[in-house]
């Protein structure tokens, strides 16, 4: 155990405290491109003495840059030291320079990027959340970052406000901390075992103490979680991709009701609860988990490319000369409906990379341009074709109906959009906004009314049936009630990702 050389600190990047110091905008801008759904959050963990454990940190929650883009954080400590946390708005590369990585250096670290799927996107809200518990409890002190969404948040932080525990966030993550950190347990493994049962939903969760990082996963297994090996180390992260890029070797899929713990001692593994059902997130395979990452033995280029063979099969375009993908989400897709169709394929657009999310604001004149911000049709390519588009998903339809009609300003003769996703009709409460109901576009709507809405020649979606052959899965162990309405896990009442904000009487701060 190396000796205690730092206080335990909470970096704070607050803009409210020192300004914005990666230039962002301080309010969320009216203008943005993203239609889709929202990715929810990645997560990171690793224990690795002798390694730049930070900086490992640094680039796997660089390659979970997809899952989250309002803010990203990493705590880190010294076995046996304190733990330093940093966290502020924006994306990784932004959050941190050289110098914040050599600060956070340790033996354990965690990380997270963050979109905001409860509570409100201010600083507060970022995490990794960083606690102490109570002078009455075990006084521990802890990181946590947390991927999914309790159902049960609002009656848990109900009960615990009425006891006397106080909140600076209002994310449900701050409400998995307080449980662990105020247990009287002597291990955080053995508070880890005695706060699971009460927590209800989707939680793919890694928590650290200046000595071990413990990760557990809900009984259903809702959000993914995989373990991996570095030399002598181990680590877990959202994606089998955060292991690839620092050098890490897949071991297995953290199981859904089980906690690993990562110590001086190694490895040690725990099934926890056996839940009634397990419900893994369709639409990670068909949308939020980048195309490199493996989910349950899958690897998700592969396997969108059997939806996209999937989708040509149950909805051939008999009059079409040319598919061409939405880019980049649609690619795979694409592809694999190219070859089960015959097909010839290209590229229709240019995308500019670099617009994940634009914090300026595009001004009246260029605001008419839209979404060629991000997409630039070839009209040397589509011009005169008879087009099959495909995408892997709608859910307003705002984005789709502008892609069409460049399309069509480019000289394209015909538009058949084709959907490697079934029609998502219903909100999802496990950790990924959705939008409302009444804002989906397939919501109340036939097929043919929406390709209508569309603007398009015609519209089909991929059945639920084709995308469960394309990961050779079924329904029995998977959630998909965004498309189906079929609910895997009790819901609270009409998803309201700032229902902890009302809860509060402290009026969250903006940031
Ligand atoms: S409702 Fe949809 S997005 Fe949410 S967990 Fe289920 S399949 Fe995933």
């Amino acid at each position: 155990m190396r000796p205690v050389l730092r206080p335990s600190v909470v970096l704070s990047t607050d803009p409210a405290l020192y300004g914005d110091r990666t230039g962002f905008m301080t309010e969320q801008p009216s203008f943005d491109q993203r239609d889709g759904p929202r990715d929810e959050c990645g997560i990171f963990g690793i224990y690795a003495p002798g390694k730049e454990v930070a900086r490992l940190t640094y680039f796997a929650l660089y390659a979970l840059q997809h899952r989250g883009q309002e803010s990203a954080g990493i705590a880190a400590a010294d076995d046996g030291g304190f733990i330093i946390t940093q966290r502020a708005l924006g994306l990784v590369s932004q959050v941190f320079k050289e110098h914040d990585l050599r600060a956070l250096d340790g033996d354990l670290a965690i990380g997270h990027v963050r979109y905001s799927t409860t509570g409100s996107s201010g600083w507060e809200n970022s995490q990794p959340v960083h606690r102490t518990g109570s002078a009455t409890s075990s006084g521990r002190e802890l990181a946590l970052a947390h991927n999914g969404n309790l159902t049960n948040a609002v009656e848990l932080h109900a009960e615990l406000r009425a006891q006397g525990v106080e909140f600076s966030s209002t994310s449900d993550s701050e409400i998995i901390a307080a449980l662990i950190a105020d247990d009287p347990s002597a291990t955080i493994e053995e508070s880890v075992r005695a706060i699971m049962p009460l927590l209800q939903g989707a939680f793919s969760t890694v928590v650290m103490t200046n000595e071990r990082v413990v990760a557990f996963r809900d009984p259903a297994g809702v959000r993914p979680l995989v373990l991996g090996q570095i030399d002598d180390g181990y680590c877990v992260a959202s994606e089998s991709c955060a292991l690839d890029i620092i050098g890490a070797t897949y071991m297995r899929d953290v199981l859904p009701g089980e906690m690993v713990s990562i110590g001086a001692d190694g490895i040690r593994t725990q099934m926890v609860i056996e839940g009634a059902r397990k419900a893994f997130c369709l639409f990670e395979y068909i949308y939020f988990a980048r195309p490199d990452s493996k989910m349950n033995g899958t690897v998700l280029q592969a396997a969108r490319g059997r939806m996209g063979e999937a989708l040509a099969r149950e909805h051939p375009a008999p009059s079409a000369d040319l598919v061409i993908a939405v880019p980049d989400s649609g690619n795979a897709a694409a592809r694999g409906y190219a070859r089960e169709s015959g097909l010839p394929q290209d590229d229709g657009f240019v995308k500019n990379r670099y617009v994940a999310r634009t914090f300026i604001q595009p001004g009246q004149e260029l605001r008419k341009q839209g979404l060629r911000l991000k997409f630039n049709p070839l009209p040397e390519i589509v011009g005169g074709r008879k087009l099959v588009v495909v995408d892997d998903s709608i859910v307003r339809g705002n984005t789709t109906r502008q892609i069409v009609q460049m399309l069509r300003e480019a000289g394209a003769l015909e538009v058949h959009l084709r959907i490697s996703a079934p029609p998502i009709r219903n909100p999802c409460y496990y950790g990924v906004d959705m939008s409302t109901r009444e804002e989906m576009i397939a919501h109340g709507k036939t097929v043919e009314e929406i390709a209508e809405m569309l603007g398009a020649d015609s519209l089909a979606y991929v059945s639920l049936e084709g995308v469960y052959g394309a990961i050779e899965g079924g329904p029995a162990n998977h959630c998909d009630a965004c498309f189906s309405g079929n609910y895997p896990l009790p819901v609270a009442e009409e998803g309201n990702k700032l229902a902890l904000e009302s809860e509060l009487p402290m009026a969250p701060t903006s940031a």
